[in-house]
This record gives C-alpha cells, structure tokens and sequence, in this order.
C-alpha cells in the first residue's frame, strides 16, 4: 500500500476546504447531505468545522459493484431528509467520472432543492463524463484507485486513517 495523504494532510486539506464553504454560505443555513457509504469519515470531520446552521442528511449511491471500475448508478433517497426550498450542499468522496454527483445534484433538483452545490475530498485527474465540476475540492488526486479515509475496495479499508492507492496484487489478495 503506497500512501498518497498522510492523516496531517487529510486534516488540513478538510480545514481548508471547510473554510472556503464557509466563506461563500456565511451564516445561512444550510443542509448538508453525505453520500454513502464513500463520504462517511470526511463527512463527519467536515461538518464539524462548518460553522453555520446545518440539517445533516444521507442519500445512498453506489456505481462500484465489487470491482475497481464504475458500473451502473444506483441511488437510494428513502433516508434522506427533506430538501424542499433548502440550500443544499452534497458530499462525496472522489469525484472520479462525475457521474454520480451529476445524477444527485439532478435527484436533489427534482426534490425542489433552492440550490445545490458539490464537495468532495478528492478529484482525479481524467476525463470526465459530464459537464458538472465540484464547487469544491480539497485534493486533485492521479488516476489511481485509492482507499482509506472513508474510500473501500470490496467494503474494506475505509477505516484507515490516511489514504493510500492499493497495489495489484492487494486488489488480487482482498478479491480473493
Ligand atoms: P463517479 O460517479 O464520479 O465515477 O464515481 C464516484 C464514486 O465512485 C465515488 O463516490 C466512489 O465511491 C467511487 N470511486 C471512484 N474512484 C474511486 C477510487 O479510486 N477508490 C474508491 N475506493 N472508490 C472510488
């Protein structure tokens, strides 16, 4: 395992991506929906370091389906809270093909959000699928399939507290 963000580099990337949120929504109100499961560890640091009245939700989406490469979205909204007249901001983990937020910030769209807005801990660099980029980033990542800080490779590893890109043969060892 090659670690790409150690714990001191995740904290401070979360401080400051927190601080730019805060800057632009001020003291407004505003709700924030995790994306599950991915978003988890990032979204409970981050909406500690926010400093405006929060509602706190979660929405289901997962397009990895037990391999390293995105597959078919599949999205879960039967726990989210009500998002009607609210101002929304989403939270995911990687922004990998876009895909996913592009289709929740349509879902949060179509639940008569005010507005909605996009942060993520991690962005890779490749091609995108849709026209969306995050409003927010804290890191600009390579093309590699990462884990830890929330991030899995068959519903492993999200507990390490760094991130870290899983080697060939750790992918081959996990699958196994
Ligand atoms: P997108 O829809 O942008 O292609 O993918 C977003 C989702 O795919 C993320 O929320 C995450 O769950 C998963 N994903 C994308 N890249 C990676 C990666 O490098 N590692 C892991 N563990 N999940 C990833």
């Amino acid at each position: 395992m090659r670690i790409l963000l150690d714990e001191d580099q995740l904290k401070q990337g979360v401080e400051d991506l927190a601080s730019r949120i805060d800057r632009d929504y001020g003291r407004s109100a505003l709700t924030v929906v995790a994306v599950m499961t991915g978003s988890l560890v990032l979204f409970a640091d981050l909406i500690r370091r926010l400093s405006m009245p929060q509602r706190v939700g979660v929405i289901q989406a997962s397009s990895y389906r037990g391999g390293t490469q995105s597959g078919d979205l599949h999205v879960d909204s039967g726990m989210l809270i009500d998002v009607a007249d609210r101002d929304v901001l989403l939270v995911d983990d990687i922004f990998d093909t876009g895909k996913t937020l592009d289709s929740l910030c349509g879902v949060m769209q179509e639940m008569g959000a005010r507005s909605v807005r996009t942060a993520v801990l991690l962005h890779k660099q490749r091609e995108h699928i849709t026209s969306l980029r995050p409003d927010y980033v804290a890191f600009q990542i390579p093309d590699e399939f990462v884990v830890g800080y929330g991030l899995d490779y068959l519903d492993m590893y999200r507990n390490l507290p760094y991130l870290a890109v899983l080697e060939p043969e750790e992918i081959e060892a996990t699958a196994a």
